[in-house]
């Protein structure tokens, strides 16, 4: 683990661009990768890109009343 700042980071690759990304102590993404160092962990430009594409899947389906 490195000091950065007085506060810790975690480092982890994106498993949908495979990009190695940090996440700064106090941040839900670095609780995350230092609960499971091994999960798959997810940039916040991928995450957030993904939240978009689920909620116009949601909102897709709130119109159409399909799956
Ligand atoms: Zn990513």
């Amino acid at each position: 683990m490195q000091s950065f700042n007085g506060g810790f980071r975690q480092h982890s690759t994106c498993y949908s661009c495979k990009r190695e990304f940090e996440a700064f102590e106090g941040t839900q993404a670095y609780a995350r990768i230092k609960r499971d160092r091994k999960g798959m962990h997810l940039c916040e430009d991928c995450k957030s890109r993904i939240e978009l594409e689920a909620r116009l899947q949601f909102g897709r389906r709130l119109l159409t009343g399909r799956d």
